[in-house]
């Protein structure tokens, strides 16, 4: 079958690290939320040990990738969208931390015009510590590589699928998605978005793999983008 044709419209892309409780409540979500629509899920195993890949509902619409081994949420999120084949594509955490009834509200702001939906956490259902190092992580980060968004460790996004283009694979991309994209030109918009406590299964991240890794990025990020070629065709022959 040609895939083109086959393809649907809308792609939902999503890193799954050992969450195996969690995945057959996230996909009962994501049926009622997308309900109507036509799309495609993604579900990238990044490695997991537990039975995270035996929970994933063998839907006509549903398609698994599975790393060898854990390779990281940028990896996981790199390759869902590599795959994806949908106009639109929205990334969400496979956690239940986000919520798939926002994903409605992040397709009309592409439906309007907007590249690139970012959500932010309005309730930020973390621990003090996370939100607290999150908050400063936020402000910094945004200043530094001006993509001036206030919740860039919101994974929630819808992008169009043009956008992937300006995103590149390194360890941490995903937390500097608005940066990339915003560079490249396209148009960011953001919108409030539901955040829930962690019920089920573990934070893979702790302050040590986290705030340090992040500021490294950001300084490669924003040399990298200091360095963008940038030119304008005159004329092709
Ligand atoms: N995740 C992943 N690979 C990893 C770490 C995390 O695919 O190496 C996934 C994880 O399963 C979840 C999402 O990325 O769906 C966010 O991870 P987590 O909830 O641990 O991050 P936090 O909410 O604590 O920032
Ligand atoms: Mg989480």
């Amino acid at each position: 079958m040609n895939e083109v044709t086959n393809s649907p419209p809308l792609s939902i892309v999503v890193p799954l690290y050992n969450e195996e409780a969690n995945l057959p409540i996230l996909q009962e979500e994501l049926r009622t939320a997308l309900g109507g629509l036509d799309y495609e899920i993604i579900f990238v195993d990044d490695g997991s040990v537990d039975h995270t890949a035996e929970r994933i509902e063998p839907a006509a619409n549903n398609r698994v990738i599975r790393f060898e081994k854990n390779s990281g949420q940028s990896a996981a999120i790199y390759a869902g969208l590599a795959a994806a084949r949908g106009g639109t594509v929205v990334i969400i955490d496979g956690d239940l931390q986000n919520d798939p009834a926002d994903i409605p509200k992040l397709l009309a702001e592409i439906a309007r015009g907007a590249d690139l939906v970012c959500g932010y956490r309005v309730k930020r259902q973390d621990t003090f510590v996370k939100r607290a190092t999150s908050r400063i992580a936020n402000a910094v980060r945004s200043r530094y590589t001006r993509d001036g968004v206030r919740d860039t460790g919101c994974t929630l996004k819808a992008m169009r699928r043009e956008c992937v283009s300006a995103l590149f694979p390194f360890k941490g991309m995903h937390r500097f998605i608005p940066a990339l994209v915003k560079a490249a030109g396209y148009q960011l918009v953001e919108v409030p978005v539901n955040h829930r406590p962690r019920r089920f299964g573990q934070s893979k991240y702790g302050l040590g793999n986290r705030a340090l890794r992040a500021t490294m990025d950001m300084f490669g990020v924003r040399w990298l983008l200091s360095r963008r070629l940038n030119y304008k065709i005159r004329e092709k022959i």
